[in-house]
């Protein structure tokens, strides 16, 4: 029976709270907020939904989606339909529903500030209210933002995106995910049970606020959105490379980093809810067993290995060209043209499709340009720079 301390409350401090509780520690849950309206898009994707059934079982609002609309730089669109839904929650619905499931699992959940830590000693330290307390370990889930990192290096510029976004009352059925000219990110509309989410996320190391804002307003004149009503939001939003998954430490003898802490999200899709929640699962779990050391290896089986490969990729998917036309228009075209690939493309979209065993599924299912399409992107031992074919064209 451990006292077991976690900073933040959102879904990854709330899961692994609740796995804690659940094996007889006493668990601290402290959120300068509690439930609210975290800067997000809120969607969850089948594989999310599959490994915690109760983020559809459960009387709480919520919206299922099963359209994608992909519209190109070019302004060309295709349309897929999911087998699979991705569900949608307002952050403030879902992390209301995360903590009442760690409270009803034994948790003592507190609105705070946590000012410090200090894991320097046997015993972790934090400090509430000019007053140091200890604990048996500290768990840090605090997001993308906070600044309480004890022995390892905060995330930097190349390591994180810039967002910023909308909340609009008005009422859809379909994601919208728009691709914009030599820019790393892209812009999104997610439908919620009252209002849209609508926002832009690029990297921070090639773009600026501004440079996002006069993206995101032609989007919004375009589409015809009012955002008279709206509430503006800008967050960062982790984007790691190789090395920030390989190499950054996430665990110590007395203290761990889940979800966005951790920088446990993929780089290409910018999805972090489902990493969130599977690491502060597979950590409570860990620490439960008396083994946090595991809590690395777990999180290696169980997704860090698919995010490293979408880092490989990004730049490709995001900088690429493929016969003289940027991958992201022509993935447009293509889906346009091709039913199997929409269906393929569908299911990488509701998460039941992951990367690394996408060119095995490709190869003799799809014609010869667009298993070349495919695997040009997927290739990771290429560069991701242009290189001259004997035939003149570039191919990057
Ligand atoms: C604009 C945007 C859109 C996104 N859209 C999606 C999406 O559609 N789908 C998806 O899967 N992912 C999305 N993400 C990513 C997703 O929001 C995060 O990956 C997820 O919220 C991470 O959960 P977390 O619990 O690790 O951190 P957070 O949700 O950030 O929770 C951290 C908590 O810690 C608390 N806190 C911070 N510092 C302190 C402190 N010092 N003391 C006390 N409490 C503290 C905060 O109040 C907060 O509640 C999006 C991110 C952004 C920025």
């Amino acid at each position: 029976m451990a006292e077991i301390v976690i900073v933040g409350g959102g879904p990854s401090g709330a899961m692994c709270g609740e796995q804690l509780a659940r094996s007889g520690n006493t668990v601290h849950i402290f959120d300068e907020h509690l439930a609210w309206e975290k800067p997000c898009g809120g969607g969850l994707t089948h594989k999310a939904i599959q490994r915690f059934p109760f983020l559809l079982d459960n009387p709480y609002p919520k919206k299922l989606i099963h359209s994608i609309e992909l519209i190109a730089s070019n302004e060309q669109r295709a349309k897929l339909e999911m087998r699979n839904p991705i569900v949608i929650y307002s952050r403030m619905v879902l992390n209301g529903l995360l903590l009442e499931r760690a409270q009803n699992a034994g948790c003592q959940i507190h609105r705070s500030h946590v000012v410090a830590v200090d894991t320097s000693g046997e015993k972790p330290r934090y400090s509430i209210e000019g007053e140091w307390r200890t604990a048996d370990f500290l768990v840090l889930a605090a997001g993308a933002r906070n600044q309480l990192l004890p022995e390892t290096r905060p995330l930097q510029r190349d390591e994180l995106e810039i967002t910023q976004g909308y909340f609009i009352p008005q009422a859809a059925d379909s994601i919208i995910i728009k691709f914009l000219p030599h820019f790393d990110g892209y812009i999104w509309s997610f439908p919620r049970c009252d209002h849209l989410s609508v926002g832009i996320c690029g990297s921070m190391a090639s773009h600026n606020q501004t440079e996002l804002r006069t993206h995101l307003q032609t989007f919004i004149g375009k589409q015809r959105l009012s955002t008279e009503a709206a509430r503006f939001y800008s967050h960062v939003l982790p984007s790691p490379q190789v090395p920030t998954l390989s190499q950054r430490t996430v665990v110590g003898k007395n203290w761990a980093l889940v979800g966005d802490a951790a920088a446990f999200v993929d780089p290409l899709t910018g999805e972090g809810l489902f990493y969130a929640m599977r690491s502060g699962e597979l950590l409570g779990k860990a620490i439960a067993e008396g083994n946090p050391e595991m809590y690395t290896d777990w999180v290696r089986a169980a997704f860090s290995c698919e995010l490293e490969f979408a880092a490989r990729i990004v730049r490709r998917f995001y900088r690429g060209s493929f016969l003289g036309t940027a991958v992201t228009t022509r993935m447009v075209q293509f889906l346009r043209r091709s039913t199997i690939f929409r269906q393929i493309m569908a299911d990488i979209f509701s998460g039941t499709q992951d990367y690394t065993t996408l060119k095995q599924r490709v190869v003799g299912h799809l014609g010869m340009t667009l298993s070349d399409f495919v695997t040009s992107v997927l290739n990771v031992d290429s560069p991701a720079i242009a290189k001259p074919r004997p035939d003149g064209v570039t191919v990057r």
